[in-house]
């Protein structure tokens, strides 16, 4: 049999919703297309596709240039086996570089008071940051027991007084400064407030792709025009939020599924795969299902992290740091007297300032302080964060001509950045989230579930978002193509499996 020879009868061409047009739901829409399957639409509830990839041309950058800003995924994460990676160098994107970003190398340290702290210093922490880190992803990937409740934050805390122990008064305050700056960092990283919050036991669950880190100078967005091009125009339509999926109708209807709109249109379906995010899903599953998913899945969708992360984008009429520097990283001092209310400190949780044209600066910062920025004016942004500047850099500096700054958090259509392992749950959780759904006296599964959070080694980024888009539309397409497939499915998890999709994308 053909590969692409599908099953005679009413199952012949498929209707299928993918709910979403990020990277998953792109994704899922492109393998569809390529498959053969026509008969698919995409509902966006937004007027653009991109999801939490958002790539936005400012008048500042320019076409020579060739960057856009990126509100949202920035880095391609790891080279190797990184299909994100693999669709921009076919695709010649890796190539243009920013002129000015390649003169910049400087990563520079310095105290909230302006105290400059040397690289010797701040890569002797490094290396034992580097190899704690590495013990945290140990209890995984060697299956050794860390306690339910234990997780990365207070394992580093415990571990790194340890490490530093020997050191006394400024020796052991500078350290304990540049720690709490990687800690910051990671917070970034991994999506979440506080690393308390990240479990331990599954914290190495997360796969390091090897290889370093490219942006995309053209865009992040460049990667979804090139898969939404085997996607017919028609398939993907904007403006659409769906509220609610109602997944068991019966043996009297024609199709087990049906898409109601918030227009209250209805699209009725033999799959849908759902690609919305933890955060969304978290705030709505029980109200956007009929009925209610199972217990465990809801269970699975509590318990994982989900945090907010959000960037500051500081623009200014001339530059204000030397054409080398690359990076202000701020050592915040814990022991400093600071007041306890976010109106004063919500800056605090931002750990550098990163060049990104000689006249923006961008910063990163996570966690509730993230979402109390996203309530301020862009006016009271800039003026704390060019407080700030002022006494890193110990000179004057005028307010910034722009600020623009992301509020993942309250969007409600991601409410918030990207998911993590939190304390309490685990890997198992994710692979939970990911397990379709059967509508009662159906042979196949009619509900899917895709994006970032569905992906066991890859959540949180951009390529694990794809690869849950392809092994959605894959676990559909061999329930036409192959013969075994179209047996009914007597193992519950036989659909289950991660690899079904990754080892035909890669
Ligand atoms: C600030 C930030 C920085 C990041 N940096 C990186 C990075 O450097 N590298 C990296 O790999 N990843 C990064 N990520 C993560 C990456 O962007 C995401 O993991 C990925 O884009 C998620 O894709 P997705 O398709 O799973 O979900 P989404 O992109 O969230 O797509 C879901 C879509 O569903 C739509 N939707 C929601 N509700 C409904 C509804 N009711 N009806 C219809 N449509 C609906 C949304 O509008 C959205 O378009 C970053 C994310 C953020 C926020």
């Amino acid at each position: 049999m053909e590969s692409n020879e599908k099953q005679n009868g009413p199952m012949d061409d498929p209707k299928i919703v993918i709910i979403g047009a990020g990277i998953a739901g792109i994704a899922a829409g492109n393998k569809l297309s390529k498959e053969g399957f026509a008969d698919f639409k995409i509902f966006e509830a937004s007027d653009r596709i991109g999801g939490r990839i958002w790539s936005v041309v400012t008048d500042v950058y320019t076409d020579e240039e060739g960057n856009k800003a990126e509100m949202g995924a920035n880095w391609i994460h790891g080279v190797e086996n990184n299909p994100i990676y693999e669709i921009a160098n076919e695709n010649h994107l890796l190539q243009m570089r920013h002129k000015d970003k390649s003169l910049r190398s400087k990563d520079v340290f310095i105290g909230e008071s302006g105290d400059v702290v040397g690289d010797r210093l701040v890569k002797e922490v490094d290396l034992i940051y580097g190899l704690l880190l590495t013990q945290c992803e140990n209890f995984f990937a060697n299956n050794m027991q860390a306690t339910d409740d234990d997780s990365v934050g207070q394992f580093l805390q415990r571990k790194f007084a340890e490490k530093v122990d020997r050191y006394a008064n400024g020796e052991r305050h500078v350290r304990d400064l540049i720690f709490g700056h990687r800690k910051l960092l990671e917070c970034c990283i991994s999506g979440c407030d506080t690393l308390d919050e990240v479990a331990l036991q599954d914290f190495g669950s997360y796969e390091n792709l090897p290889g370093i880190h490219y942006t995309i100078p053209p865009g992040f967005d460049t990667i979804l025009d090139i898969l939404r091009k085997d996607i017919p125009k028609d398939n993907i339509v904007f403006n659409s939020p769906v509220r609610c999926i109602n997944w068991d109708l019966g043996p009297e209807s024609k199709y087990p599924v049906c898409v109601e709109l918030e227009t209250g249109e209805k699209h009725y379906a033999n799959h849908v795969i759902v690609t919305v995010s933890l955060g969304v899903l978290k705030a709505a599953c029980d109200r956007m299902f009929t009925p209610s998913l199972p217990t465990q899945k809801v269970q699975a969708i509590n318990g994982l992290g989900y945090g907010i992360v959000d960037k500051v984008f500081l623009e200014f009429e001339e530059p204000i740091v030397g054409p080398d520097i690359f990076r202000l990283n701020i050592l915040w001092d814990e022991d400093e007297p600071h007041e306890a209310d976010l109106r004063h400190c919500w800056y605090r949780k931002i750990y550098s300032f990163e060049v990104v044209h000689e006249r923006i600066l961008v910063g990163w910062l996570s966690g509730k302080e993230a979402l109390f920025m996203e309530s301020l004016t862009e006016e009271q942004i800039g003026e704390d964060c060019v407080e700030v500047l002022k006494k890193m850099l110990k000179k004057d500096i005028p307010p910034p001509v722009r600020v623009i700054r992301t509020r993942w958090g309250t969007n409600p259509l991601t409410r918030g950045s990207y998911s993590f392992i939190k304390v309490g749950s685990s890997q198992e959780d994710v692979t939970e989230l990911s397990k379709p759904l059967k509508s009662k006296g159906q042979p196949k599964p009619s509900v899917l579930f895709g994006g970032e959070a569905t992906h066991p080694r890859f959540y949180s980024t951009t390529h694990g978002a794809l690869l849950t888009g392809y092994r959605e539309a894959n676990r559909i397409v061999k329930m036409y193509t192959t013969a075994e497939c179209r047996q009914p499915d007597t193992d519950e998890d036989s659909d289950d499996n991660e690899d079904n999709g990754l080892k035909m994308s890669f």
